[in-house]
């Protein structure tokens, strides 16, 4: 059964240490896949559209994400590799690890993640809105980088539209 873990927040070391690659061998293994679910569990619990296993003290390279469209499926990447794509935009923000807060932070318009997924296959998964976003957010995580390290306006989340902000 997967359950539903503590997610750290701003001041936590893990969050500021650069993850480390899984090992590919490690996949399979039945605790590793009970952290899959557990981070799939913890996500959606928060809710986010994204979690990163340091975000839940697991200093490792992956991510899950579920963006909630009609184009992409929920997914785990594994020592994921990013491909910055398209001109760069400002866009408002927000972080599990950092509750409460919104800023404005610019990101790449389209991004892509290639990596392994949960039975150690190659995937790919290539979008832009919050997707690219999303993944931006969690690779960023991965290397000990938080978006309110360079977000401009960084302020709590009062209207309505600042609640609403992703988080991941
Ligand atoms: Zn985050």
């Amino acid at each position: 059964m997967p359950y539903i873990r503590e997610i750290l927040t701003d001041g936590h070391p893990t969050l500021r240490r650069v993850a480390k690659r899984v090992n590919p061998k490690e996949i399979r293994e039945p605790l590793f896949q009970q952290l899959i679910d557990d981070m799939f569990e913890t996500m959606y619990a928060a809710p986010g559209v994204g979690l990163a296993a340091p975000q839940i003290n697991v200093s490792k390279r992956l991510f899950v994400m579920d963006v909630h469209d009609d184009e992409h499926e929920p997914a785990v990447v594994i020592n994921p590799k990013i491909e910055e794509l398209g001109e760069e935009i400002e866009l408002r923000e927000g972080c599990l690890s950092v509750p409460g807060l919104v800023g404005e932070i610019v990101r790449f318009k389209r991004a892509a993640v290639s990596g392994l997924d949960r039975h150690g296959e190659k995937i790919r998964i290539e979008g832009e809105g919050l997707l690219a976003q999303c993944l931006q957010h969690e690779i960023d995580h991965l290397n000990g980088a938080l978006y309110i390290d360079r977000a401009k306006n960084l302020r709590p989340a009062v209207t309505d539209e600042e609640k609403e902000t992703a988080e991941a």
